[in-house]
């Protein structure tokens, strides 16, 4: 079996989908998985926030309205990361938001492929409405399937589990049309370097094999032409 240390080579990864689509979930699992680090804007902005920070100061006004922070500063943000990761595996969740930020990432620090999330609105709804989240850990749960052990409590820390606002299903479709005007074109960018990578599936849980699939492949494996697309 192929196991973490094996990964021989390094991947420079974006992972794109629409809220609620698992990408936190799937994002963790593949850490969790392989020897490498992650990259999400949101988290370290709200960590700037919280110890009120320069950055943090910036940054606030803008994510307390739902508001794209400036290309430049969280262009700045990002790469400051991934200089800091060297020469280990990354994964940028959350980043790029934008066309600009896109090209300026593919020029500083190429990005090798993208995976990209598919899944159908009806089904993010209709998962939306039984998500509930350990908002800390950012722990999501399932009612029907992969529900805590302890109803409405975290496995791990046995506290209260919350449903987000934004994942009612008004606020939900609203997040959504905007979550496709703002990420097409970025999705259109990867597209025409023709690094896209998508997968399906009606949960986490057939989805995230095919990614485990392919980045096992992708770690041992240097040839595109040997991959699995889709
Ligand atoms: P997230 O946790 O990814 O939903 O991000 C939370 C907030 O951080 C967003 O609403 C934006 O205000 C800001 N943010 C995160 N990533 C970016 C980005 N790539 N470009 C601009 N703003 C971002």
């Amino acid at each position: 079996m192929f196991t973490k240390n094996m990964s021989s080579k390094i991947f420079r990864a974006v992972i794109l989908g629409p809220p609620a689509a698992g990408k936190g979930t799937i994002s963790r699992r593949i850490l969790k998985k392989f020897n490498c680090d992650h990259v999400a804007p949101g988290d370290i902005l709200r960590l700037h926030i919280e110890k009120n920070t320069r950055l943090g100061q910036q940054a606030k006004r803008y994510l307390q309205e739902g508001k794209l922070v400036p290309d430049d500063l969280v262009i700045k943000l990002v790469s400051s990361s991934i200089n800091e990761i060297g020469n280990r595996s990354w994964l940028l969740d959350g980043f790029p938001r934008t066309e600009q930020q896109a090209r300026i990432l593919q020029h500083s620090d190429p990005v090798e492929f993208v995976i990209n999330l598919k899944v159908s609105t009806q089904l993010i709804i209709d998962r939306a409405k039984n998500r509930w989240v350990h908002l800390p850990s950012g722990r999501a749960y399932n009612i029907g399937f992969n529900e805590p052990k302890i109803p409405f409590k975290d496995d791990l820390t046995g506290e209260d589990l919350i449903q987000r606002e934004d994942d009612k299903p008004e606020v939900l479709e609203k997040r959504l049309d905007i979550y496709w005007k703002t990420m097409q074109p970025v999705l259109d960018f990867y597209k025409n370097l023709d690094i896209v990578y998508d997968f399906s599936g009606k949960s986490t849980d057939e989805i995230y094999p095919k990614i485990e699939k392919f980045l096992t492949e992708r770690t041992i494996c240097c040839s595109k032409a040997a991959l699995n697309k889709g």
